[in-house]
């Protein structure tokens, strides 16, 4: 397993004391090469969960292991060297890209804060870097005012893979940027993917865009994974109520009915006052009255690598 989350929670202190609980007992892998989508409502907890992936945040409990180390150990040196193989892609490259510096700049920078390429042989990486994201090396002495925005987010790209990390997080790469450059967008982050053999870790609310791109795919609702399997499997039969719900509002091509089996109603409960039981009963249609509203339910399995966080899968 090339990342390993145990048992990962992460809770914030609010200004008035109250805890908010933004990540709760997460555990999840991810495999050398594959890609991993973490999708649910904005809220969550996505974007928290992959910045204790990429150690930009410390768990306030559990343990994250990056390679077959705990990363929440490190020395000074070692985390260093973790920053190189874990590298972060944003949703919004404008505001990702320093608006005074060149595109040069900014590709270069990760290599002279972590390397001793300087002068003429700094700008040939950065050229060939730019090469690898489809880009012409002229547009290294421009700014980013002078680039669309899929030009800006192929340099965020760039910039990411400078150091030759093995797992990228991506946070909504595509949501910023016109419906046009997504796709072209997406198409080359699938072959970046399976030309270095990279890792994935993509967070998206986008179901269709997980589908396209990730082979394993994690549900997470209200801070918690509440159902995660091979992806094809969780689309074509989801196990967990909230999964059901979300596929179901998937948009289907004209002339073709959805089967529509659950309508999310009801308020989601505040990350700051979690209810005892299911998080998810107060929205679920097939909650089970004193027994979902009374206890958490355990992550149970439902299939080969295949489990769902509901009472109705709990073993007899
Ligand atoms: Fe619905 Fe109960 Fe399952 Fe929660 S545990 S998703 S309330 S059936």
């Amino acid at each position: 397993m090339l990342l390993e989350l145990r048992s990962v929670s992460r809770e914030f202190r609010m200004n008035d004391g109250r805890i908010l609980h933004a990540v709760s007992d997460v555990s999840l892998g991810i495999e050398p090469g594959q890609a991993l989508g973490l999708v649910g409502e904005s809220g969550c907890g996505k974007s928290t969960l992959g910045r204790l992936c990429a150690r930009a945040l410390d768990p306030t409990r559990g343990s994250v292991h990056f390679d077959g180390r705990d990363v929440t150990r490190l020395s000074p040196r070692d985390l260093r060297a973790l920053r190189r193989s874990v590298q972060f892609i944003f949703q919004d490259p404008h505001s990702a890209l320093n608006p005074r510096m060149t595109i040069l700049r900014s590709v270069s920078e990760p290599l002279i804060l972590h390397t001793d390429l300087r002068g003429a042989r700094l700008r040939a990486q950065a050229a060939e870097l730019m090469e690898m994201v489809g880009l012409p090396a002229q547009f290294l002495s421009r700014y980013p005012h002078e680039l669309s925005g899929g030009q800006k987010q192929r340099v965020c790209i760039a910039r990411a893979i400078a150091l030759k990390p093995r797992l990228l997080v991506l946070d909504e790469p595509t949501s910023a940027l016109d419906v046009s450059v997504q796709a072209q967008i997406l198409t080359f982050l699938k072959e970046l993917q399976s030309r270095f053999n990279l890792s994935y870790l993509f967070i998206s609310h986008n179901l269709a865009v997980i589908r396209a791109l990730c082979p394993r795919v994690a549900v997470m609702y209200l801070g918690r994974i509440v159902e995660q399997g091979p992806t094809e499997e969780v689309f074509v039969a989801p196990r967990h109520p909230y999964a059901e719900a979300l596929i179901d509002a998937i948009p289907v091509p004209e002339g073709r009915q959805p089967a529509r089996r659950i309508t999310l109603q009801g308020d989601i409960p505040s990350p700051i006052d979690l209810p005892r039981g299911c998080a998810f009963a107060s929205r679920c249609g097939r909650a089970i009255a004193g027994r979902c509203d009374a206890a958490q339910p355990g992550l149970y399995s439902t299939g080969a690598a295949h489990d769902a966080r509901c009472h109705l899968y709990a073993p007899a």
